[in-house]
């Protein structure tokens, strides 16, 4: 028996056609009233998920909790992957066991460490918490439109994975994502368009991402003491050498390409000669090949740092140093006539919503980064001092990034 195929009498609709065909749905208009109607525990939820902490490497408590709640309303195949990754299914309407899913993701963990105290309140309107908005208006998002798609019964042409990601912030280095889209994993094939969810906002839509790559740089000597080693090669000159050499390289404008010495330690007192010296560098660029190039000049500036001081101090013991890899997000972008990108902008247009096309360093990265179909965007409302223990977030305006969530989902995944 073949599935009655949802976008059969849509083929010859353009984009903004499908949109407003959506907008004027029964089905469009159920699922935003049970999100209206539910603003207070949505709000709650939101709250009751940010107290969780959810550190780097510890998301475990918040996933649990995650996984519980896709349990009660009602996902099928509810799991956690071996990183930590939660995943809930909702069937799609008469489709077979082949069809091709639409992923909504938010990312659970937070840039907080452990041990952090996690104070959620609410101000008036505003909910306050660190966390609350990066990611807990995602999170909350994802998990109210799981539900509100349950309420309201809707039938989807496409078959929907939840997914509730671990390990989207700093040294988290997209490791959920990576795990999801791995080569030989079960999701890979089944995957066609990944919704990220992440933070506040309606103002940005991120199709493309920002490539990154961070590396930690040590210069090792024998060290000694500051008067009867003299002369014993010094790491921490070594590093300032390298530092010197390194920060000159020029960089193009376009594509944007960027570096930064984010932090440097090492030594132990002032009438030591150091054993080690450290720096952590960031290199960006909206090209994949300017950050090949940026590689090649950190490397060449540390190793001809180090050759220099090490000639300097000729006969002494030796300097030695390494640079280690310590995060790589892939460069990528999606193609302007990509279906997400129509969709999105068609959705927009629609709300009369102004959206700046942007590009960052998020969840979206990885199948991006594979030629999939993917974008970010915010789960509407307000927020402000992200990755602050100051974090706030103002549901106000939220309808309207639900409407752009519903009507993007429903667009994709076509409404029986
Ligand atoms: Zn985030």
């Amino acid at each position: 028996m073949s599935a009655p195929r949802i976008d059969a009498s849509t083929q010859s609709l353009t984009p903004q056609q499908e949109v407003a065909r959506v907008a004027g749905a029964r089905q469009f208009h159920a699922v935003m009233d049970w999100l209206r109607a539910h603003t207070r525990e949505i709000a709650d939820r939101q709250m009751e998920l940010t107290a969780i902490p959810a550190p780097p490497f510890g998301e475990a408590k918040r996933a649990a909790w995650l996984a519980e709640r896709f349990r009660e309303l009602g996902l099928r195949d509810v799991e956690t992957d071996e990183v930590g990754n939660v995943f809930g299914v909702r069937r799609a309407a008469g489709a077979g066991k082949a069809a091709k899913y639409l992923a909504m993701t938010a990312h659970i963990d937070t840039v907080f460490a452990a041990g952090t105290e996690i104070d959620v309140r609410r101000e008036g309107v505003k909910l306050l918490g660190p966390g609350i908005s990066d990611n807990g208006a995602g999170v909350s998002a994802l998990l109210a439109m799981a539900q509100a798609l349950e309420a309201a019964k809707i039938a989807l042409g496409m078959p929907v994975v939840f997914i509730g990601n671990v390990g989207e912030e700093g040294e988290g280095d997209l490791r959920g994502m990576r795990q999801i889209f791995r080569h030989d994993g079960p999701w890979r094939e089944k995957i066609e368009y990944t919704l990220v969810v992440d933070g506040a906002a309606t103002d940005t839509v991120i199709a493309q991402g920002l490539g990154s790559r961070r590396f930690e740089v040590t210069v090792r000597g024998a060290g000694g003491h500051s008067w009867s080693d003299f002369g014993v090669p010094n790491p921490i000159v070594a590093l300032a050498r390298a530092v010197a050499r390194f920060s000159v390289v020029q960089v193009p404008t376009e594509p944007k390409t960027t570096f930064n010495i984010g932090a440097v330690s090492g030594g132990t007192s002032v009438n030591s000669i150091p054993e080690s010296a450290t720096m952590r560098v960031d290199l960006r660029s909206a090209s994949g090949e300017q950050i090949d190039k940026l590689e090649a000049a950190l490397r060449r500036a540390v190793h001809e740092a180090v050759t220099e001081t090490k000639a300097a101090q000729a006969g002494q013991a030796a300097l030695s140093y390494d640079i280690k890899g310590i995060g790589s997000r892939p460069a990528a972008e999606l193609k302007d006539d990509a279906r997400m990108l129509q969709v999105i902008r068609a959705v927009d247009a629609q709300l009369g919503n102004t959206a700046r096309m942007q590009r960052a360093s998020t969840d979206a990265n990885i199948p991006l980064s594979l030629g999939m179909e993917a974008i970010a965007i915010g789960a509407g409302g307000a927020g402000g001092g992200a990755h602050t223990l100051h974090e706030w977030y103002d549901p106000t305006n939220r309808d309207l990034g639900f409407k752009r969530i519903v009507m993007t989902v429903m667009t994709l995944a076509g409404v029986e």
